[in-house]
């Protein structure tokens, strides 16, 4: 037998009373039983979102309300800046080029942040720009960008909007959509909501709105005013993936339950320890700037293939990680502890890279990093820290 275990970036680990939820019969989504829920749900995700704007609840994945998000608010021939820090980023670049957006690129080296200051020099110099694309948390490279200091840039700007991709941010860290007057803010079922894949969620600024009232591309399933207007009464246009929506609610319960700051207190304080853990094992983190608590990147030591190292955690250890995309295939491998995680996914991670790291030849001294991650997480140093 092998015991199976999730610390991928994505999908991440369902809570079982989520699973349960989910495992009710299916209720028929014109029924007013829905709308109940449905308007449940909605009330509780701008709690999440931190926003007085209603969120629009999808039935895709992240991708599918990214793609609208430059489908509803732009128009061909229109030009927007796309920071490029890493595959997520490259994907804002693909989407904008797919609806004949002109894309003023921000190239940022994997593994570091953007510098708003490039953001704030590329805006004053072309007072046409009508948007910012951007992750508050890049996947594949660990970074968290500066999200607070580039919405000030735009903020002062009437036709300029900040789109933030927020799939691996939303619920791990502090993102509030109204205090930093993000205007749209992009969410995912199987990242930090800890639902499995297949909602997406959005929310949309006034002045987001008033630019899509200009737009001029078309969008027939991911059409945002359409969508705001249906659940404005608690339907949907089209079939919702009702199940999702069910085990949405048992998420939203959870969360209100620890509470927004102390959810994010667990998840810097999980993410924290794993980092010096990593570095307490002798390892390299791959992330150089501010890194999100929603994964620990860690550079694949020398003679070592960071895909082997993911292969063997998965099949000799049941444990599922990620490793790297593109360039960084066999460079780096990582390691999710957002959502439903605590000490002991943290603790176990870290026992499991000594380990492997062990299986493959290299010369780690095991336990250093698991002792580094126990004495920053035991009940006895918390309540000192
Ligand atoms: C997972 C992820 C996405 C969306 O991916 P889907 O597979 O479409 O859900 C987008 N951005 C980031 C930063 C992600 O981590």
């Amino acid at each position: 037998m092998l015991k199976r275990y999730l610390l991928a970036p994505g999908p991440t680990q369902v809570p079982p009373e989520v699973l349960l939820a989910m495992a009710t019969p299916v209720i028929h989504h014109r029924a007013p039983e829905f709308a109940d829920l449905f308007g449940r749900v909605r009330n509780d995700l701008k709690t999440v979102f931190q926003t007085a704007q209603d969120v629009l609840i999808l039935a895709s994945s992240g991708t599918g309300a990214m793609e609208g998000a430059v489908s509803n608010f732009l128009s061909p021939g229109d030009k927007a800046i796309v920071i490029n820090g890493g595959k997520f980023g490259e994907r804002w670049g693909k989407l904008c080029q797919t609806f004949g957006v002109h894309v003023v690129e921000i190239k940022v080296e994997w593994g570091q942040e953007v510098d708003p200051q490039l953001v704030h020099e590329a805006l004053r110099k072309d007072p046409s720009i009508k948007a910012g694309y951007v992750q508050a948390s890049e996947t594949s490279t660990g970074i968290a960008h500066d999200i607070k200091a580039l919405a000030e840039l735009v903020r002062e700007r009437d036709e300029t909007i900040l789109v933030v991709d927020a799939i691996t941010a939303l619920g791990v860290f502090d993102i509030p959509t109204d205090a930093w007057a993000l205007d749209v803010v992009v969410a995912g079922s199987q990242k930090a909501f800890m639902l499995p894949p297949g909602l997406a969620f959005v929310s949309v600024s006034e002045k987001a709105w008033r630019l899509a009232e200009k737009a001029k591309n078309s969008a027939f399933y991911f059409n945002f005013k359409k969508e705001r207007d249906a659940q404005a009464k608690n339907q949907t246009a089209y079939t919702p993936a009702v199940s999702m929506i069910v085990g949405l609610e048992a998420v939203l319960r959870m969360m209100k339950a620890e509470g927004l700051q102390n959810m994010f207190a667990r998840q810097r304080r999980l993410a924290h320890a794993m980092r010096e853990a990593v570095q307490a094992a002798g390892l390299s983190l791959f992330t150089k700037g501010r890194p999100s608590d929603a994964l620990t990147v860690i550079a694949a030591p020398p003679g070592i293939d960071g895909q082997a190292v993911y292969k063997q955690l998965r099949e000799q250890y049941g444990i599922t990680a990620a490793g790297g995309q593109d360039h960084l295939k066999g460079k780096i491998f990582r390691l999710s502890h957002m959502g439903y995680v605590d000490t002991f996914d943290v603790i176990m991670g870290m026992a499991a890279v000594e380990m492997v790291l062990k299986d493959l030849g290299y010369p780690i001294r095991l336990g250093q990093g698991v002792g580094k991650a126990q004495e920053l997480l035991c009940a006895s140093a918390q309540k000192a820290g």
